[in-house]
C-alpha cells in the first residue's frame, strides 16, 4: 500500500483478483510465494507431479518432509501458502493440464501464470489464452538461463508468434538434463509476478511488454520488444490445434529418465490397488495421492487420475507395457 504506483486501491484490487499458476516446480513455487506474500485473494495451483528430494536445490517451497512423503507438489504447496498466508484462498489441484480439462482448470481467472518445464503445455495455456482473450505470462529457465514475456492476446505477440511448435526447439535441454541454477528461477519469477502484480492490481499501463532474456552467469541482460506475427497460427488465424488435442500425444519425457503416461482416464482406487500389488511387489508405498512401487530397475508413481510415471526408462513402450501389466490396459 505504501507503493505509491500501488497504493492502497491498487492492494483492494488485489485482493479481489486471483490467478491460476500452471505448475509447481522452481519457477512456479517461487513465483506462488511471492504472490501469496503479495495478498491477492485467490491463486489455483496445477501440478502433475510430487515432491523429490532433487527438487529441493531450487523448489523453495518444499522441504525434507514433503519428499519423504512424496506429497503432490500441489498439495505441499498449498499446506505451505496457507501457514504463510491464511487470508488468501489457495487452490491446489493434483492435475495433468491437457486439452480435455484445459477449459474447467483455466476458467475463471484473470490471469494464468508459466510455471510449467514444457512447451507441450505452454502451447496448449497458448491457445486457451487467446481464444478466451486471457492474459498469461510465459516464464522459463534453465542452466543459467531464463526468458519471461507477458502475453495480452489480441494486444501483444503471443507465444506462438514467437516459436512456431513445441517441436524442434532444444526440448531436449530442460532442468533435468542440464540442470537449473535456483538464482536464474528466483530471478525469473520475480520478473514475472512483477508484470502480475501490474495487472492484478489493475495497473496494466506498467506493463513493459518486453521480452526480457537474462543469464546469471554470464551478466548477460536482454530487453527486446517482439512484434506481433501477421501469419501466427494461433492469434492471427486462430488455429487452436493444442487445445484442439492434436497436438497432444499421450506419454510425454518427464525430466530425466522417466515418461509420464496419461491416456488412462478413469480414477483408481489406490487403496484396492495396493492391496493387489502387495501380493507379488515387496514394497509398495501409498498416500493419499499417489501409490509407488518399484520393478527394479523401473519405479513406477500412479496417481489416483490413472496417470503414471514410470522412471528407468525413456522408452514409452516399456513403460506402456509395464502400465498395463500393473495397473490394468
Ligand atoms: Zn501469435
Amino acid at each position: 500500500m505504501l507503493f505509491q504506483a500501488i497504493g492502497p486501491e491498487g492492494q483492494e484490487r488485489l485482493l479481489r483478483a486471483g490467478a491460476v499458476l500452471v505448475g509447481c516446480g522452481a519457477i512456479g513455487a517461487a513465483a506462488a510465494n511471492l504472490l501469496v506474500r503479495s495478498g491477492l485473494g485467490r491463486l489455483r495451483i496445477l501440478d502433475r507431479d510430487f515432491v523429490e528430494a532433487s527438487n529441493l536445490q531450487r523448489q523453495t517451497l518444499f522441504d525434507e518432509l514433503d519428499a519423504a512423503e512424496a506429497l503432490p507438489k500441489a498439495v505441499a504447496a498449498e499446506r505451505k501458502l496457507k501457514a504463510i498466508n491464511s487470508e488468501v484462498r489457495v487452490e491446489g489441484i493434483v492435475a495433468d493440464l491437457n486439452p480435455r480439462n484445459a477449459e474447467e482448470l483455466l476458467s475463471g481467472f484473470p490471469l494464468i501464470l508459466d510455471g510449467t518445464d514444457n512447451f507441450e503445455t505452454r502451447f496448449l495455456v497458448n491457445d486457451f489464452a487467446v481464444r478466451s482473450g486471457t492474459p498469461w505470462i510465459y516464464a522459463a529457465a534453465v542452466a543459467s538461463y531464463g526468458v519471461t514475456l507477458t502475453i495480452l492476446p489480441g494486444q501483444s505477440a503471443c507465444l506462438a508468434c514467437l516459436l512456431d511448435s513445441a517441436q524442434g526447439i532444444g526440448l531436449e535441454e530442460t532442468c533435468d538434463t542440464i540442470g537449473v541454477l535456483a538464482p536464474i528461477v528466483n530471478l525469473i519469477a520475480s520478473l514475472e509476478v512483477a508484470e502480475a502484480l501490474k495487472l492484478l492490481s489493475g495497473r496494466p499501463a506498467a506493463l513493459h511488454g518486453r521480452l526480457l532474456s537474462c543469464d546469471v552467469w554470464s551478466g548477460r541482460f536482454q530487453s527486446l520488444l517482439p512484434a506481433r506475427n501477421p501469419e501466427c497460427r494461433v492469434c492471427a488465424h486462430r488455429d487452436f490445434a493444442y487445445l484442439g488435442g492434436r497436438a497432444q500425444p499421450h506419454v510425454t519425457m518427464c525430466g530425466r529418465d522417466s515418461v509420464q503416461i496419461h491416456e488412462h482416464h478413469r480414477s483408481l482406487d489406490l487403496k484396492a490397488l495396493q492391496n493387489r500389488l502387495a501380493a507379488t511387489i515387496p514394497d509398495v508405498r501409498q498416500n493419499d495421492f499417489l501409490l509407488r512401487f518399484r520393478i527394479p530397475p523401473y519405479e513406477m508413481t500412479v496417481f489416483g487420475d490413472g496417470r503414471a510415471i514410470l522412471k528407468g526408462t525413456k522408452d514409452p513402450s516399456v513403460a506402456r507395457s509395464l502400465y498395463a501389466k500393473y495397473i490394468g490396459a
